[in-house]
Order: structure tokens, then sequence, then C-alpha cells
């Protein structure tokens, strides 16, 4: 019965091959771009590149650590839209729904996806590729959170607070934690008491950078005013009832002390947006489980890149080289060379640029600790936003080209 199902579904696409991609962000985009332009030219029966998000736009995230100021970045430089990129190729050879995936059945390769309009859709697949991503645990609009209104909304209302608090808490000092804290300070001075809540001895402990690129960091944002609070975590969070009330949340603290804030912003923790995925794909962390081609193990022709896989660090740093990757493996496999797919080989060199407003910054290269002024100067200065047109409108990778 199934098999029949499956059948009728695939004979509506045609004899046309369908690799659906979902999740239309940092890996996902530009890979379906990849497919457009340099596979589907090589496929005689045809192929059809299905790409599945929520969001009409592109959040160029990486500038969010700013953009969360009131005025500092506009819309329309952290929100690029999705389709007129793909304006360019063959309407019959590209579809983007509008929705998110809820399902999918290896059996009869078909996902299911619930559109934003509310209605159900079941597409058919050659090839499946997850590219969801994560969202910061706490779900604060770092990282599309839903639908593109869903998300510019939240982002607005953090603005408004952020531009009425005088007092900010932020818990977490890994990049995103250190970098807002940063950013805060270096737009307000003194004008905002931002302080940064550090569970281990020092900030950036899970990226495992130099204990030199830890020290330039504690240095700088103690020189930008943000105060430290060392080997403490967030016990408990107590919101006034009253908007008025002064100040409107208190923090109880592992260490015994208290804080008080008008603003608490809890930044650490990773959630992988794997719900939709069987179990049994998934490691203990609910990340996609993958082989080192970075094709989900136990499956055929499902695969995973970016922040949802457990092969590399979770950062864009690593995101060319996977994209790289895996369109040469759908190609191989989409013309008859399966056996020509490679293994995936994660870098081996750390890599990370931490910037606190334009002026102060440092970053790791393999073993070499980065000039303030050149990470200040390559980063700080536009978080990338001059390079977002090109990367979404499918001219080019982060640092190579399409
Ligand atoms: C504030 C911030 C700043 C950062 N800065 C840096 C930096 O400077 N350098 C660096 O290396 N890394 C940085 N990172 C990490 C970087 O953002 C991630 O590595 C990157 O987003 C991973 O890209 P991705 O495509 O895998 O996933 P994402 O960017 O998370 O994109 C996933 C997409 O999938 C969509 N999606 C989710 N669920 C579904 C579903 N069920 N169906 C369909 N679509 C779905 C989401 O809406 C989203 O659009 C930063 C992260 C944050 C939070």
């Amino acid at each position: 019965m199934r098999a029949i199902f499956s059948k009728i579904l695939h004979s509506t696409y045609a004899m046309s091959k369908a690799v659906v991609i979902i999740g239309a962000g940092w890996a996902g985009l530009p890979l379906a771009h990849k497919l457009l332009k340099h596979t589907l030219p090589k496929i005689k029966e045809g192929l059809k590149v299905i790409l599945v998000s929520p969001n009409t736009q592109f959040y160029w995230n990486v500038a969010a650590v700013r953009g969360v100021i009131p005025g500092a970045i506009p819309d329309e430089k952290l929100f690029l839209p999705i389709e007129p990129g793909f304006a360019q190729y063959d309407p019959d050879k590209f579809e983007f729904v509008l929705g998110r995936a809820t399902s999918f059945d290896l059996e009869i390769n078909t996902l299911k996806a619930t559109k934003n309009d509310g209605t159900q859709r079941s597409i058919p697949y050659d090839q499946l590729v997850i590219a969801t991503g994560s969202q910061i645990l706490s779900n604060l609009p770092f990282k599309p959170i839903g639908t593109h209104e869903e998300t510019i909304s939240a982002l607005h209302s953090l603005q408004q607070q952020i531009g009425k608090s005088k007092t900010i808490v932020i818990a977490g000092a890994g990049p995103t934690g250190v970098e807002t804290a940063g950013e805060l300070a270096a737009a307000y001075g003194g004008n905002k008491e931002i302080t940064l809540i550090i569970s281990g001895k020092h900030v950036l402990q899970a990226s495992e950078v130099l204990p030199s690129v830890t020290q330039v960091v504690e240095k700088d944002l103690e020189k930008l005013g943000v105060k430290l609070i060392h080997e403490a975590r967030v016990k408990e969070v107590h919101t006034a009832e009253s908007q008025d009330a002064d100040p409107k949340t208190s923090l109880n603290l592992s260490n015994g002390a208290t804080a008080a804030a008008d603003l608490y912003l809890p930044l650490f923790g990773v959630q992988v947006n794997t719900s939709f995925v069987p179990t049994s794909l998934l490691d203990s962390a609910r990340n996609l489980d993958l082989d080192p081609t970075m094709r989900v193990k136990g499956t055929e022709n499902v695969w995973g890149i970016g922040d949802v896989g457990n092969i590399e660090a979770k950062q864009l740093t690593v995101t060319d080289a996977q994209i790289i990757h895996l369109a040469a493996a759908l190609d191989c496999v989409l013309t008859g060379n399966s056996g020509q797919v490679k293994e995936y080989k994660p870098s081996s060199k750390k890599m990370i640029f931490i910037t606190m407003g334009k002026k102060y910054a440092t970053g790791q290269i393999g073993n070499w600790r980065l000039w303030g002024w050149l990470t200040a100067y390559v980063k700080g200065r536009m978080l990338f936003v001059d390079t977002a047109e090109g990367y979404v409108g499918g001219k080019h990778l982060r640092h190579a080209a399409m």
C-alpha cells in the first residue's frame, strides 16, 4: 500500500529527480544555489530543487549581536529576501515551500510539511538534505525563531526593551554572550550597566580557545565597562509583575549572590532543530548522527549539513567547506556516480573571531592569536553585512566562489 502511495506521489513529479532541502539558512540556501547552477545542467532526466523554509527572509544573524541595539543596523540589512535570488533559474526546476518540515518517511521517501498558511504538503524526494540548524535555548531572536514576521517582531520588541533598560544582565559567556555584552557596552558607554555572568573560570571556556584569547577578551570587556561575574550560574529568575517595577528582574546566582536587572538575557545553550527527525537518526545530544560523508547514519539518501549535524563545530567558519563537500556528494549521487562520494575532512584548525563593538576584537586561527585591529577591521566594522546580498543572492559563498 505504502509503495503504491509512494509511486503515485512520485509520478506527479514526472521523471525528474527531486532534491528537497529543509532549512534556508547559512548552509541550506547556498547548497540549493550550487545544485541549480552546477548539477542541474548535468542531469538528463531533469532535476528539481525544493527548498522548505518558514522564513521568507534570510536572517544575517552574525550581526544580531549589534542588531539588537535600536537603530544600529536597519532591518533591510539584517533580513534579506530569499526568493529573488532564485529568479535566475528555470521556474520548473526550483520551488520554495514556505513552511516547516514536520516529519519524513524513509520508506516512501516523502517529507511532510505544514505551510505557513496552515495547509499540509507531502513532498516526495530522491535526496533529502536536513539543514535546519539550531536556536539559542532561550529562543531569543538572535536566530530565526519561526516565521519572518515572528522573528522580526520579537527582535523589535527586544530592541525596545534594550533601549529603555538601564541595567542589563547577560548570562552565558560563549561567543554570543560575550559579543552582545561588548556591543551593548560599546554603544551605551556608562549610560547602561552591563553585567556578564560567566559559568566557568573564564569567558569562552566551551570554545576551548588559547588562554591569551580569553585574557584579551576579558580585558577588552572590562575596558568597555562590562562587569564580569565569574564562576556563577543563574539559579532562579524572579520577574516583577508590574511593568513599572524597578528593577524588573532579580536573579539568584549559584555563588549565593543576587543580581538585579531591568533586562535579563539568557544567551547560553544551543538547541538543534531536529524535533521532526526520528530519534533513531539522532545522537544522544539530539544532533543528526552523520557518517563521514555527511549522510545520516542508517540511511541511503538523507544528508545533514551545518549546525544540525555532529561532525564539526556549530560555526559559520566551517559552512563553506561543508556546502562544497555536500554539493559534490549530491552531484555524484544524482549523476549516477555514487561510488565517487568522498569522506568529508573536518577542519583541524581552531578558527574563531570575537568582536565587541567596532573597536575591540580578537580571535584565533590554529594556535595563532589574531591581532585585535585585524579582527576588528575584518569582522567588527560591519559584521559582514556588506557581503550579505551576494551570499543570499547565490553569487558566492562566504569565502569561496559559488
Ligand atoms: C548571534 C549569533 C552570532 C553568530 N556569529 C557567528 C560568527 O561570527 N562566526 C561563526 O562562525 N558562527 C557564528 N554563529 C553561529 C552560526 O550562526 C551558525 O553556525 C549558523 O547559523 C549555522 O547555519 P545553519 O544553516 O546550519 O543553520 P541556521 O542558520 O540555524 O538555519 C537553519 C534554518 O532552518 C530553518 N528551520 C528550522 N526548523 C525548520 C523546519 N522544521 N522546517 C524548515 N525549516 C526549518 C530555520 O528557520 C533557519 O532558517 C553565530 C550564532 C549566533 C546565534
